[in-house]
């Protein structure tokens, strides 16, 4: 029987030629089949660095029937490279789909790494990039956009998103609706002759788009919650209430006079001798 292929997942550049890598070009040159996004986009590529290899359209509406197909020669013994028109393939592209199916036959999966929009937006932003939440593109569905933006009230990590040009006033007038003003960083044309960084905050980007149409290609960084602020409101919420009557939600909820008492010094972040001293003051 015949060993079984490789597929290998190739980035490309993100709009400078320049980024590709030494290992991607080699690897192109290399294996037996390409599959591409869109095989006129990659042509321009492999005529750029001069390699000639045959090539296999595979994109959203046809990963099913080409998925099958490439497994195949895959498992025939030939080895694969899948591109995307621009990054990361699987990033907010096709890619994630083949490589389920390549782990589930047993078949080597390996990767040239390379240009990724969503990192080089976030690295550039100069917004905390240690922890992030990438949420790619939102649903065009009015409801299931409306509620994935209000999933992300409470989220502390700087969020990113992938948008187009014409939708980008929308996308940024329902996040300013959803999640309040924040600062945001619209990455522009990254790695392009025009790349640019807009670091305002939302109600800012949508003044400066109302005058002018968006043009090129965004990555967006918005600022995540505000932990503090967040905190603080959460205690502010008990004010309203006295000690003892906290207290007796917890012991109406089933829980032992001890651990209710625990539970409210939690909530307001003061001690557990605090909630007996001031509880004993309430009753006197
Ligand atoms: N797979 C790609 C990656 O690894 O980044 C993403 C593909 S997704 C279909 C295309 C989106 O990526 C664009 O709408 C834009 O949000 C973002 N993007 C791609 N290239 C970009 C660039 N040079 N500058 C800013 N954003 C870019």
């Amino acid at each position: 029987m015949n060993e079984k292929g490789t597929l290998y997942l190739i980035a490309t550049p993100i709009g400078n030629l320049e980024d590709m890598t030494a290992r991607s070009l080699r690897l192109l040159k290399e294996v037996d089949l390409i599959a591409a996004e869109d095989t006129r986009e990659t042509l321009k590529l492999l005529n750029y660095f001069g390699i000639k290899k045959p090539m296999v359209s595979y994109y959203e509406h046809n990963k099913t029937e080409k998925g099958n197909y490439l497994i195949n020669q895959l498992l025939q013994g030939k080895s694969i490279a899948i591109v995307s028109d621009a990054g990361t393939p699987g990033i907010s592209d096709p890619g994630e789909d083949l490589v389920r199916l390549a782990v589930e036959n047993e078949i080597a999966v390996t990767m040239a790494p390379g240009p990724v929009a969503l990192v080089t937006g976030l690295v550039l932003s100069g917004l905390p990039a240690g922890r992030f939440a990438f949420e790619g593109f939102l649903p065009m569905n009015k409801r299931a956009r409306r509620e994935r933006i209000a999933s992300l009230k409470n989220e502390v990590r700087t969020i990113v998103f992938y948008e187009a040009p014409h939708k980008l006033i929308n996308t940024l007038t329902d996040l300013l609706e959803g999640l309040g003003n924040r600062r945001i960083v619209l990455a522009r044309e990254l790695t392009k002759k025009f790349e640019e960084l807009i670091r305002c905050t939302l109600e800012e980007a949508i003044h400066k788009y109302s005058s002018q149409s968006p043009k090129g290609e965004f990555v967006l960084v918005l600022e995540g919650a505000d932990e503090a602020g967040m905190e603080e409101a959460e205690k502010k919420k008990w004010d309203e209430i006295s000690l003892e009557e906290h207290v007796e939600r917890y012991l109406r909820e089933g829980l032992n006079k001890k651990d209710a008492m625990k539970r409210v010094a939690e909530d307001r972040g003061i001690s557990k001798r605090d909630v007996y001293n001031a509880l004993l003051e309430e009753r006197k």
